[in-house]
């Protein structure tokens, strides 16, 4: 071998030593090193295919890969090149997704979380970004986007067929509130899923990094409608420690993942209130997350306190005296995204039996767990009281022969299971069952 070939080793050799930290692995086996080339003159140039464009670890991946190929000997310039892999288009093309890269379905569980509030401050959020941001309001029982963006009765330019958005200082916006007034409560089912296909498919967005959509609370037509006609990058779940209800928490989870769409996950509003004197943080509605991501291994994006000047997002700069939040629950959005993008998590193998199920983890150990007492560990509302965290399973009542009827991938982070004693609505971590069934050699 001689120097040359020494070098290009080295490089990769190199590389391979840069970690992603989300997928905990290296990036050359997540497959974004592309086009290596070294010159006989100290130069190497490489890309870099990042897994979201704006991808927050993109400095630091560059700092590292730069300083550790500089020690190299024989290398004396390094050139990178950044490009990022695109959003897997499915059959749902309701929206022309070719010219956005990133649609954010923001759902509640119930209304006034502020699921809106947050959807329109998070866009102002990212077009400070320097992002092409468009907001798409569907909350077709209560639109509340006119009233954030103070428009009193915004005009709507129709051009043929095309709704051509309301620009509100550099935001992109459309709402079912623009085009039926103040009206919309009385529409009902079909009628409301045909305004939302409608305004999908017209609104002519054209080029955008990130397209809001506020969705209406729950989980009705409006949502089954948009979630199977968009083709979505995820959902967040917008709650409040009061209204924290687990059980419906799990059904939004549960309807979305059932369409895969990823639940990208949670961010928790009205959090708590701090003190202008002291600074303290006061939970005046209680703690209520740590359940959240303990019994669904989702993760909690933002802890939004109650904010002053939270109700106009008309301007630019809106929400600004909070960045730090924005930038945390941005950088968090950001790189579960690239999570997915990158599609390279795995969830361990499953094989069930009459009685076990076994669960093949990535590092060739298993975990048998016998299916009564998988039942008997469901941490459901209804198995586990969410305030208290107290059993409300009686074990004894567990059929000890029961079986699964049905078991379903919730994304990369837990599996949902259908019961033969008529529950569904267990959801079980892989957190949580490697720390109750712990793992032996195969
Ligand atoms: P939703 O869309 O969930 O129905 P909205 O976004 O319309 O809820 O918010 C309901 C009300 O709560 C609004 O008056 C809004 O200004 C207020 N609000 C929302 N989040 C906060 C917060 N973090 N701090 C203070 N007020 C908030």
């Amino acid at each position: 071998m001689n120097d040359f070939t020494d070098i290009r080793n080295n490089i990769i050799s190199v590389l391979k030593t840069v970690i992603d930290p989300d997928l905990n692995k290296d990036i050359v086996s997540a497959g974004f090193v592309k086009n290596v080339d070294f010159s006989e003159n100290g130069k190497v140039s490489l890309t870099i295919e990042l897994t979201i464009p704006t991808c927050p670890l993109q400095n630091k991946f560059k700092q590292e890969i730069e300083d550790k190929l500089k020690a190299i000997v024989g290398i004396r310039e390094v050139e990178i090149k950044f490009t990022s892999r695109k959003h897997l288009l499915t059959q749902r093309t309701t929206i022309n997704r070719e010219q956005i890269q990133n649609i954010i379905a923001v759902s509640a569980c119930k209304g006034g979380v502020g699921k809106s509030t947050v959807s329109a401050f998070l866009a102002r959020a990212l077009q400070r970004r320097n992002q092409r941001v468009g907001l798409l309001d569907l909350d077709i029982y209560g639109p509340s986007l006119p009233t954030l963006l103070n428009l009193s009765s915004p005009e709507v330019i129709m051009l043929g067929e095309k709704i051509i958005p309301v620009e509100v200082n550099g935001l992109k916006t459309m709402s079912l509130g623009y085009l039926l007034g103040d009206s919309p409560a009385v529409l009902r089912g079909p009628l409301a899923s045909n305004y939302v296909i409608q305004i999908l498919r017209q609104t002519e967005w054209e080029h955008l990094d990130f397209l809001i959509i506020d969705l209406p609370p729950g989980t009705g037509d409006i949502q089954i409608t948009l979630v199977q006609q968009v083709s979505l990058d995820g959902a967040l779940i917008v709650t409040t420690p009061h209204t924290l209800s687990l059980v419906d928490v799990a059904r939004g989870i549960l309807m979305f993942e059932k369409v895969q769409v990823p639940v990208l996950g949670i961010i928790e509003n009205m959090s708590f209130f701090e003190c202008d004197n002291c600074g303290k943080k006061h939970h005046i509605f209680g703690k209520g997350i740590d359940s959240l991501q303990n019994r669904f291994g989702i993760t909690t994006l933002a802890q939004i306190p109650i904010l002053k000047n939270f109700w106009d997002a008309s301007k630019r700069d809106s929400g600004i005296e909070y960045e730090t939040i924005w930038e945390e629950l941005v950088e968090k959005l950001l790189r579960e995204i690239g999570k997915r993008r990158a599609n390279i998590l795995k969830s361990p193998r499953i094989e069930t039996t009459d009685k076990i199920m076994k669960v093949f983890w990535e590092d060739s150990t298993i975990s048998e767990i016998p299916l009564v007492e998988l039942r008997r560990a469901c941490k459901c509302a209804y198995c586990v009281d969410e305030l208290t965290n107290k059993p409300l399973l009686n074990p004894n009542t567990t059929p000890p022969n029961i079986t699964i009827l049905e078991i379903n991938q919730l994304g990369h982070y837990a599996i949902s299971v259908a019961w033969s004693d008529g529950h569904t609505s267990s959801i079980y971590p892989w957190d949580y069952l490697k720390s109750l069934f712990p793992p032996k050699r195969i």
